[in-house]
């Protein structure tokens, strides 16, 4: 699934933190350090912390036991392992060697910083419980059982009054599904259809009952193997259907169930759907199409709708002439008698219910035959000639991921479809990708960067044909094995094949964002060991932590591994598991079976199974350096505290050195940047000195660094000062440097930084500050601004570059660039459109428009009447952009409504109003008085609501609006008071207000 967001960057939360209350770890890079994973022994000392671990309701443990667990685990790593003495003394230990003399031999490119391994400990405890009787910590302990009575389940009652055969959400593991066989007839006219589902089994334990998932469907009759006619019982919270029988369903035993049924299309985006759209003459077409993931298969047919329940699947659909329909498989039958009746080939390979599709509509296509897979895009009709990029673009990827993963596409054909009403971004069904109109279909004369957002989603989607579909996690709480990975490769696979596209600043950026989501207490581990089981939960791990820690961990593991290994190991995996699920346990043992040292488990468990991410503190006293580390963890509260700990790959380049895996002099260096390239996840603090000698480094010559480690120290400082670790004072001297940046990572990193400081100001209505910081950006970066060109640019560098610089002039109001937006504009209406303007120009020169009345007039003509895509949307954008109340109500009652403006499109809207000072408070009113209606749209804990929450909450920063919204939240119970999302706005409201409080007083006197 790829979820759709703005390229605007949403404000992030700001904050100051109190020090932690434990000494973190030590780690002595004065003994310098070890190439990793080609360790050797003995080069770094590491010194635990002073073991302590607080259980709650079981006190203090001291882990002497344990410690040998880290030493044993540090040997792999090929580090001496020390216990910490009392006085924190490195020199007390009997361990700890001389500090190696200046010619030091064996100096090396990357240290480690190895964390205490507590989850050994807490994995081993959790087991210990698991076993142990419940009464072993009640006040009463076991006593003796009450043997009488043995425990009998309680049921809950089905629909029909009689007690449901079945009491949790999961599914049993008596009965595994083997095949499918579907039939469905769609009626477009009265938006219902009928089905009939044939289940064949196999019985893996001896049981009474059937239990599977339908929801909203009518079973008008089930018949279990040939012509037993059995009653269904159904359990609607759960969306379960049961049949019972009096005798056992044997071990082995083969068993089909064939179940009629009739449903209404649905009318929001998931199940089998109803959508439509306006032809060219006007008339109003209508199409139905599937969206599953995660749990919306029961909505279509009766199914085992968990993904390790993986079957072979054959579908046949009826339609009226005049339509197509599309499913998994390539078409072999089409019964034509009266209603046409389409039959597609058995699926070969096993997949889970949430991959099925099928489609009926009057598409077209173009094709072409990539390595004996024919890939076809199909689109309306009239949006044909859109079609081209996408179909070139999924051809050479396809290409590439068969190549790189050693496993050919097993399918034959491989359609991406675009769909008018599409609320992600795009479904990797197999087979039959569907996708929005706006992610796939992009006229030829567009511009590269609005290619870039086509290909990013096609190779999203491609990559999941393997990770995601062949190797399966699971269940959702690994989520990030599919999704991780497709947004890794992602960016990986267009750097490779489309390095024009110049997706390396992209996915710096993705890394900042999950940085910052990540920072949070309501963030989740990659890896979720907790309950993730109602439909709200699942919904929720579609997140920017799935996708985007998950993507930025693999790429730390890809740079931490010796060339070859991580692809070696990824290869294994796919062959090991391709048709079934796994977990992210399996993952690392491929890696170790292809000769990967079993610490990179350890090390990737510290990332995967615990929350957040570490702050690494760098000190250097001569040529003793110290690095030590913490959670980064923003708190307005100081209640948390966390010992988390991580196992940290560190690179470092310095001032003789500028290729990290090479550098080796850490003693007589001017200064020291860790965190090569920003590769690893995890924020540096150089302290005082540091952070100075790294100024003075850039000032002298801005070359001493890549471009995307400028943006790196950029980003940390900004991040620290939330932290309240340097003052916002030091964050401005780091930024003096970048009046002479012109590269696009560090501006895009410092202008967007700047941006959400200036929102919040904006928001809290600080004029005279919000006038000063106009200043400082004209002062710093105006020229640049005006020396910008507003001509056709090939770059998409460039491009990226011009069009942050100039959004943010032009929304500043900066005259000069205004006047030039608004001349091309004039110019682009006064010709009929004939004369177009650059594609990564149109936002700026469409919302400078829209601040006009008469203007915003002609744009909305434009909106109606425009076939591109993407120039649609960034009307839309502009159009919401307006600070005119009428208007902004006009647009969002519309939105909600569905019609001229869709309702997928509503959360853009929403984020795009909330950036503006009149929409921001319209637009959280207008949330709260349609939040039913708009749950009935977006399901309670999906992407989209997530983006409509933290749109309308990030900027609040008062006492006043943070009670408003827990009021509001903690009114709706269960429509979304419990959701992760709710808990983080309420945690980024309460830390603008502490920055504020903070930061204040400091921007008054420095800005
Ligand atoms: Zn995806």
């Amino acid at each position: 699934l790829y979820s759709l967001t703005t390229r605007a960057s949403l404000p992030r939360n700001m904050i100051e933190n109190s020090m932690f209350e434990e000494e973190p770890d030590v780690v002595d890079l004065a003994k310098d350090s070890t190439a990793f994973p080609a360790l050797e022994p003995d080069e770094v000392v590491y010194e635990p912390r002073s073991s302590r671990l607080l259980v709650r309701g079981l006190g203090e443990n001291d882990l002497d036991d344990e410690e040998e667990d880290y030493e044993s685990s540090a040997r792999l790593l090929g580090m001496s392992f020390i216990n910490r003495s009392s006085t924190h003394n490195p020199s007390s230990s009997p361990y700890n060697r001389q500090a190696p003399p200046r010619l030091c031999s064996c100096p090396s490119a990357r240290m480690l910083v190895v964390g205490v391994f507590i989850l050994v400990l807490v994995a081993s405890m959790a087991m210990a419980l698991y076993f142990l009787p419940g009464c072993t910590f009640t006040k009463a302990g076991c006593g003796k059982a009450n043997s009488s009575t043995p425990m009998e389940p309680s049921y809950p009652n089905s629909t029909n009054g009689e007690l449901f055969p079945w009491n949790e959400i999961r599914l049993p593991a008596s009965v595994r599904p083997v095949n499918y066989d579907l039939s469905l007839t769609p009626n477009l006219t009265s938006m219902t259809f009928t089905g009939r589902t044939v289940i064949n089994m196999t019985i893996l334990h001896d049981t009474k009952r059937i239990v599977l998932h339908s929801s909203e469907l009518i079973i008008t009759k089930a018949t279990f193997q040939v012509s037993v006619e059995v009653k269904v019982l159904e359990y609607k919270p759960w969306q379960q259907i049961a049949v019972s029988f009096l005798e056992d369903l044997k071990v082995g035993q083969v068993c089909v169930l064939t179940l009629d049924y009739a449903a209404n299309l649905s009318h929001t985006y998931d199940g089998f759907y109803n959508s439509s759209y306006n032809d060219k003459t006007g008339a109003k077409r209508v199409l139905a199409a599937t969206q599953f993931e995660p749990q919306a298969a029961r909505k279509a047919f009766p199914c085992f709708d968990e993904p390790a329940f993986k079957a072979t699947f054959l579908v046949r659909i009826t339609r009226e002439p005049g339509y197509i329909t599309l499913s998994n498989m390539p078409q072999v039958l089409c019964v034509c008698v009266g209603l046409l009746e389409d039959e597609f080939e058995q699926t070969g390979v096993n997949m889970s219910t949430y991959l099925v599709a099928f489609i009926v509509a009057n598409f077209t296509s173009i094709t072409r035959n990539v390595s004996n897979t024919l890939v076809s895009v199909y689109s309306v009709p009239e949006k044909k000639e859109h079609t081209h990029y996408a179909l070139d673009t999924a051809s050479t990827l396809l290409h590439f991921y068969n190549t790189f993963f050693h496993i050919d596409y097993p399918l034959r054909k491989l359609d991406l479809v675009a769909i008018p009403d599409f609320l992600a971004g795009a479904m990797e069904n197999w087979g039959l990708i569907t996708f929005r109109e706006t992610s796939l279909l992009v006229g030829n004369q567009s511009s590269p960067l609005d290619k870039q957002l086509i290909a990013n989603v096609v190779a999203h989607e491609l990559a999941h044909q393997w990770f995601g579909n062949l190797v399966t996690m699971r269940w959702w709480n690994d989520l990030w094995l599919n999704e991780g990975f497709a947004t890794y490769w992602q960016y990986t696979s267009l750097m490779t094949e489309f390095p024009q596209l110049d997706l390396g600043n992209v996915f710096l950026g993705v890394r900042f964002k999950a940085l910052a989501k990540d920072s949070l207490n309501s963030s989740h581990p990659v890896s979720v060991s907790s309950q993730v089981t109602t439909p709200e939960q699942v919904s929720e791990m579609f997140d920017s932590v799935t996708y985007e820690k998950g993507a930025s961990l693999l790429l730390m593991l890809k740079t931490t591994l010796p060339d070859g290994q991580f692809r070696k190991g990824l290869i294994k995996y796919l062959d090991k598991y391709r048709g079934s699920n796994t977990v992210t346990e399996d993952l690392w043992n491929s890696l170790t079976q292809v000769g990967v040292q079993e610490s990179v488990s350890d090390m990737m468990r510290t990332w995967t199974l615990q929350n957040g991410f570490p702050l690494v503190t760098v000190s250097r006293k001569g040529g003793h350096v110290t690095l030590t580390q913490e959670h980064f963890l923003l708190s307005a509260d100081n209640a948390t505290h966390t010992s988390n700990l991580w196992h940290i790959p560190v690179t470092y380049v310095n001032d003789s050195c500028s290729s990290a895996p090479s550098c080796r002099q850490i003693f007589t260096v001017k200064w020291l940047k860790f965190n090569y390239m920003n590769t690893g996840f995890y924020i540096v603090h150089y302290g005082d000195e540091g952070w100075a000698t790294l100024i003075d480094a850039l000032k002298t010559d801005i070359n001493t660094l890549t471009p995307h480690d400028r943006a790196s120290l950029i980003h940390n400082i900004f991040a620290l000062s939330r932290l309240g670790r340097v003052s916002f004072r030091q964050v401005l001297n780091l930024l003096d440097y970048a009046t002479n940046e012109t590269e696009t990572a560090p501006l895009t990193e410092a202008l967007s930084q700047l941006s959400s400081v200036y929102r919040l100001l904006d928001k809290r209505q600080e004029q005279r500050l919000v006038a000063r910081m106009k200043v400082y950006i004209w002062g710093h970066f105006g020229q640049l601004m005006d020396s910008q060109d507003w001509g056709e640019e090939e770059s998409v560098s460039k491009q990226e570059l011009r069009s942050v610089l100039l959004e943010m002039a032009c929304s500043l109001g900066r005259q000069n660039c205004t006047d030039q937006a608004t001349a091309l504009f004039d110019q682009w209406t006064n010709s009929n459109q004939t004369k177009p303007i650059p594609g990564d120009l149109q936002r700026v020169v469409f919302s400078t428009a829209a601040q006009s009345d008469l203007r915003w007039l002609s744009l909305m003509e434009a909106y109606s009447s425009t076939t591109y895509d993407s120039e649609k949307r960034k009307i839309l954008q502009a159009l919401a952009s307006t600070q005119d109340p009428q208007s902004i109500v006009w647009i969002l009652s519309t939105g909600l409504e569905g019609g001229i403006i869709q309702t997928q499109e509503l959360p853009l809207v929403i984020s795009t109003m909330s950036d503006g000072f009149a929409g921001h408070l319209l637009v959280w009113d207008f949330v709260k008085e349609n939040w039913d209606r708009i749950i009935e749209k977006f399901p309670v804990g999906s992407y989209p609501i997530q983006s409509i929450i933290k749109s309308t909450t990030s900027q609040f920063s008062t006492q006043t609006h943070l009670e408003e919204v827990q009021g509001f939240f903690s009114n709706l119970k269960e429509r979304g008071s419990q959701m992760r999302s709710v808990q983080e706005a309420l945690e980024t409201i309460r830390l603008n207000q502490l920055w504020m409080d903070r930061n204040l007083p400091t921007l008054r006197i420095w800005l």
